[in-house]
């Protein structure tokens, strides 16, 4: 049982409850000043059609290196930039990053998709689509060859709104990507009113399969994409068994370490060529 200190204000917390935000307080910090000197990364994660293996895209994944060479990751740092209001901006600089990429890899030859994340807090500022039309515009990047991963969360978030700007962006031309579908618990019905292309399936959906789960959701996932026209996309895929079982239900396309991790830009470049040969 934690020991309680009072607040100043006459809240109690206990020791641990302090530690927490103290330790949050100084990683925003710090995050704030790393992003501001130029500090964050850029790597990208292949992804591949279960066909014939061919690189349909990449999906842009933010990396945070630190002095002593160790990484904190994204699923730690990523909801302290939501709560720290940082979210917007350095999701704006990784489009950009994704965009310049993009425009590198077609230079040389490849012409992909680059998958970028997006927050509730950044999918909320008036005028989202049209910020990314410009930022497309400014690197020269055709829009079918950006797609934009929301999650669940996302689309639940004041629902009209985010409709519209889903309608948007795809009247630009961009494609959208439900991100970890199936863990947000949302109500299905909403999904097929939903303008969007792809359906993610989770990590925690595939990671157990062949090995006591039945493999019913990833399933579930496939024949609805299917069913709604809409491409699917496994990941986290780390074994041929996982492959084959989702190969054989009909998942269209595969991202996994089985296949690639995430790399940082120029080795996905030497990624590439090297399959070229
Ligand atoms: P996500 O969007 O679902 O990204 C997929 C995550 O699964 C990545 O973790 C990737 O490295 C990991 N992954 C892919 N294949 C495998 C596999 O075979 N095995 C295992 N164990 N993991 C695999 P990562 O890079 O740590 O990112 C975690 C989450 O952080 C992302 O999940 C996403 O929600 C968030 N994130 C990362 N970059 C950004 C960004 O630029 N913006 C926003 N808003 N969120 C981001
Ligand atoms: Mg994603
Ligand atoms: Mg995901
Ligand atoms: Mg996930």
């Amino acid at each position: 049982h934690a020991k309680k200190i009072k607040h100043k204000e006459g809240v109690y917390y206990s020791i641990d409850m302090q530690e927490k935000m103290e330790w949050r307080l100084g990683l925003i910090r710090q995050l704030r000043h790393d992003f501001a000197r130029g500090k964050l990364e850029v790597w990208y994660q292949p992804q591949l059609s279960f066909d014939d293996l061919s690189l349909i895209g990449c999906e842009a994944l933010l990396r945070w290196p630190l002095e002593n060479g160790t990484y904190i990751s994204p699923a730690v740092f990523i909801p302290l930039a939501e709560d720290a209001g940082l979210i917007v901006d350095i999701g704006q600089w990784v489009l950009e990053q994704a965009c310049q990429q993009q425009k590198r890899l077609e230079n040389e030859g490849t012409e992909i998709c680059i998958a970028v994340n997006v927050s509730v807090p950044q999918f909320k500022v008036k005028g989202y689509a049209q910020t990314v039309k410009n930022t497309l515009l400014k690197y020269g990047v055709d829009p079918k060859n950006i797609e934009l991963e929301v999650t669940e969360s996302v689309v639940m978030d004041e629902l009209d709104t985010v409709i519209n700007t889903l309608k948007e962006l795809k009247a630009l031309g961009i494609e959208v990507a439900i991100d970890d579908f199936g863990t947000g618990f949302s109500s299905l019905s909403y999904i097929q009113s939903l303008p969007i292309d792809r359906l993610k399936i989770d990590r925690s959906f595939i990671k157990d399969l062949n090995n006591g789960d039945t493999g019913a959701v990833a399933g579930l996932v496939i024949s609805l994409g299917a069913k709604l026209g809409l491409k699917t996309i496994a990941e986290g895929v780390e074994t041929q068994e996982q492959a084959k079982f989702l190969k054989d239900l009909g998942c269209d396309e595969v991202q996994g370490f089985m296949y690639a991790k995430p790399m940082p830009e120029n080795k996905l470049l030497e990624f590439i060529g090297k399959r070229n040969t």
